[in-house]
């Protein structure tokens, strides 16, 4: 494919790819021997139509009900192109060298406008490479952007208290943001920025395959998911989640279940809903065959 296309094919081939996306469709072939770029890009965009009308026909005998939970996260068409290139870490199985080639693939970073906002620097992430739980935030506040690290400050104190509560160790958790740099004054991240950032998190995503994974606040829960609802309409129920760009094909996981919580700064606001924050917990626990821990512990 050329590294340059025409504008309005560009929008299309990235339109067609996102429906795809979005019917759960995510490997596409490509035929060979066609003569010029622009007809490889028309083959591209055949096929990824003639992919869609074939799968569209198995789709259509399977129970759609299945589906009505299935999240597939949300990128701009602008970035759909990027988030299907091949990537360093794909084939890398050790998840920590993968992470690292992520990072970086995300060098200094400058690819939104967060870069020169005040940022001191990126906040990649933590944890456990390997860990079957991962926690997603919205972005970095004053004490993360000062240490480099997710969670840190009065939240991420309440967030571990959460995580010991369930029985398990900060440590054996990962923990990331929607954003990767500090939004000025704590503001929300803006669209442009999260769909620019989030792809980054998705091939962390796809690296770490959690079993489950918790979106803490409405912004985390709207980028992953793409939807526009209210906390109480997201919350108390699991959805299956494959991050864009994850390989359907990849037989060591078919994708991970997605819960929303409340962020842990809304609960130190709002201390009153610390209960059904629990709530949430409680039902990732379950799934994950977490005990809390003895009161003597
Ligand atoms: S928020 Fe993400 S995309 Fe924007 S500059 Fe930081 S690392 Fe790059």
């Amino acid at each position: 494919m050329p590294s340059v296309l025409d504008p309005d094919l560009r929008r299309a081939l990235a339109e067609r790819v996102r429906y795809c996306h979005e019917m759960g469709i995510y490997d596409f072939y490509r035929r060979e021997a066609r003569t010029s770029e622009s007809d490889a890009v028309v083959a591209t965009v055949d096929n990824l139509s003639s992919t869609f009308h074939e799968q569209r026909e198995v789709e259509q005998r399977e129970e759609m009900a299945a589906r009505k939970s299935a999240a597939v996260a949300k990128v701009a068409p602008e970035h759909i192109l990027e988030v299907l290139t091949p990537k360093p870490e794909h084939g890398v199985a050790d998840p920590i060298a993968a992470l690292k080639l992520i990072r970086e693939d995300l060098g200094d970073c400058t690819r939104c406008k967060l870069h020169k906002q005040g940022r001191k620097q990126i906040v990649f992430g933590v944890g456990n490479p390997r860990a079957e739980l991962m926690f997603v935030g919205e972005g970095p506040g004053a004490d993360e952007d000062a240490q480099g690290e997710p969670f840190v400050g009065r939240a991420g104190q309440l967030l571990n208290n959460m995580i010991k509560a369930m029985g398990i160790r900060r440590e054996d958790v990962y923990i990331a943001n929607v954003v990767k740099c500090r939004p000025p004054g704590n503001r929300t991240p803006e669209r442009d920025e999260c769909e620019t950032c989030s792809p980054f998190l998705m091939r962390q995503i796809s690296v770490i395959k959690p079993k489950v994974m918790v979106a803490l606040g409405a912004v985390a829960a709207k980028n992953l998911l793409a939807m526009n609802a209210s906390m109480s309409e997201l919350r108390g129920r699991f959805y299956d989640f494959l991050p864009t760009g994850a390989r359907s094909s990849d037989s060591s996981w078919q994708g991970t279940k997605l819960a929303v919580t409340y962020h842990p700064a809304f609960l130190l606001r709002d201390p009153r809903q610390k209960g059904e924050a629990w709530k949430d917990l409680q039902m990732v626990m379950k799934y994950l065959g977490l005990e809390p821990p003895k009161k003597s512990e």
